[in-house]
């Protein structure tokens, strides 16, 4: 049995609106079995001085994209092998600056990368966060998924396997559950990381979207859509999905119904800041700039409307689009768009957790599994904080521990 006590100076339970005291936190087997102050350490335990810093649940990044990392049309040339090793090691570089969980929402491959990332990291055979795939996207000729529209149709490779009729969508979701997917991943409009399609149109006839989610519903998974337009984000929640991505362009109407149901948004605030500092270093490829900033102002107002309603908003980076290093990032962006720190951490922890049904990780309580992160300073009071993480336990087993 292995037991660690963590000496802790303030913490972030992971659901409060503000950080808490120092606390003692005693780790048995991977769970936290005690938590209060001055915990006295069990015979042979490893006692972990944290006093000087504060520790909050680890962080639960929800949309990532492992084998898709900049630039995107190059690493989607890799063959399947490389992309799980390329994967593999950002993973890994990801759990070091505090990402104990991510989601990965997609790749655009024939084989299955990620569920084989995933699979590695169950196994013990390496050491890594946990990963919930959703292994491709589903999506209609030309819509965003369709990642062949980088390619001249004479190459003839088969990265995309586009669905344009409810029978090819029950098929590909169907293969999505016989390949090992925890989620289904769909886009109902266009991106702008994508040559040839538009996130400002809707891309699936209503019945095509109803039938992808009904056809997850029966086989259990849940549902993530990549949604742009402000009738795609409409389209999205009536279908049922269970997590709105981007939702670039959502409006008063959307905000509306979205409050009033189940559904999460993931709103990756900060790659559009990293999309603002490309276009103005000039850096942003020609393909992206003409839609990006036609649509910069509404995607602007969205997320100040997303910021001040009562949707449940969880953390999501779309790292991949832009360098992993920069993942903790999006606390600060969600914070420069009006969200208050304190739901910032929780949409990165507690929520994240909520969204991926994850019930043992998000929170410091006794009897959840021991993923914590602490990090000099006070994260409530200066968000950035979360960017200088310095130790990192994931399941129990510290992962990294700067002295
Ligand atoms: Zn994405």
């Amino acid at each position: 049995m292995s037991t660690v006590l963590l000496r802790c100076g303030k913490h972030f339970d992971g659901v409060s609106d503000s950080l808490g005291g120092a606390v003692d936190l005693l780790v048995e087997d991977g769970v936290i079995t005690a938590m209060g102050s001055d915990l006295a350490a069990p015979d042979g335990a490893e006692v972990v001085d944290l006093t000087g810093l504060t520790v909050t649940p680890g962080f639960i990044d929800t949309h990532v994209h492992l084998t898709m990392g900049s630039p995107l049309i190059t690493q989607t040339l890799f063959s399947s092998a490389r992309k799980a090793l390329t994967g593999l090691a950002l993973a890994q570089k990801y759990l070091q600056i505090g990402f104990t969980t991510v989601r990965d929402l997609g790749s655009a491959d024939p084989e299955w990368p990620v569920v084989d990332i995933r699979n590695a990291i169950n196994s013990g055979e390496f050491v890594g966060p946990r990963v919930v795939v959703a292994p491709h996207f589903i999506s209609p000729t030309g819509g965003h998924g369709d990642i062949d529209n980088f390619f001249n149709e004479r190459w003839g490779f088969k990265i995309s396997d586009p669905a344009d009729s409810v029978g090819d969508i029950r098929r590909t979701v169907r293969r999505e559950h016989r390949g090992g997917g925890d989620w289904v991943k769909t886009t109902n409009a266009g991106g702008y990381h994508s040559a040839g399609d538009d996130p400002a149109v809707c891309c699936w006839f209503d019945e095509e979207m109803d039938a992808l989610c009904a056809a997850a519903a029966q086989l259990g998974m849940d549902v993530a859509v990549h949604c742009g337009s402000a009738d795609s984000v409409l389209q999205a929640i009536r279908a049922g999905v269970r997590s709105l991505e981007h939702a670039y362009m959502i409006d008063a109407e959307g905000i509306d119904l979205a409050e009033k149901s189940d559904v999460f948004v993931v709103p990756t605030m900060y790659l559009n800041v990293a999309d603002v500092n490309a276009l103005k270093a000039g850096t942003l490829p020609a393909y992206i700039q003409g839609k990006f900033t036609r649509d910069l102002e509404k995607i602007q107002n969205a997320q100040r409307m997303l910021a001040a309603s009562s949707i449940k908003i969880a953390f999501g980076t779309d790292a991949g689009m832009f360098p992993f290093d920069d993942g903790a990032k999006e606390f600060a962006a969600m914070v420069q768009c009006g969200i208050d720190p304190a739901r910032a951490l929780r949409a990165g922890t507690s929520v994240a957790a909520d969204l991926l049904r994850l019930d043992d990780v998000g929170t410091l309580a006794v009897g959840k599994v021991a993923d914590i992160v602490a990090m000099p300073g006070d994260p409530v009071d200066d968000i950035t904080a979360t960017e200088r993480v310095c130790f990192v336990m994931k399941g129990g087993k510290v992962v990294r521990h700067d002295q």
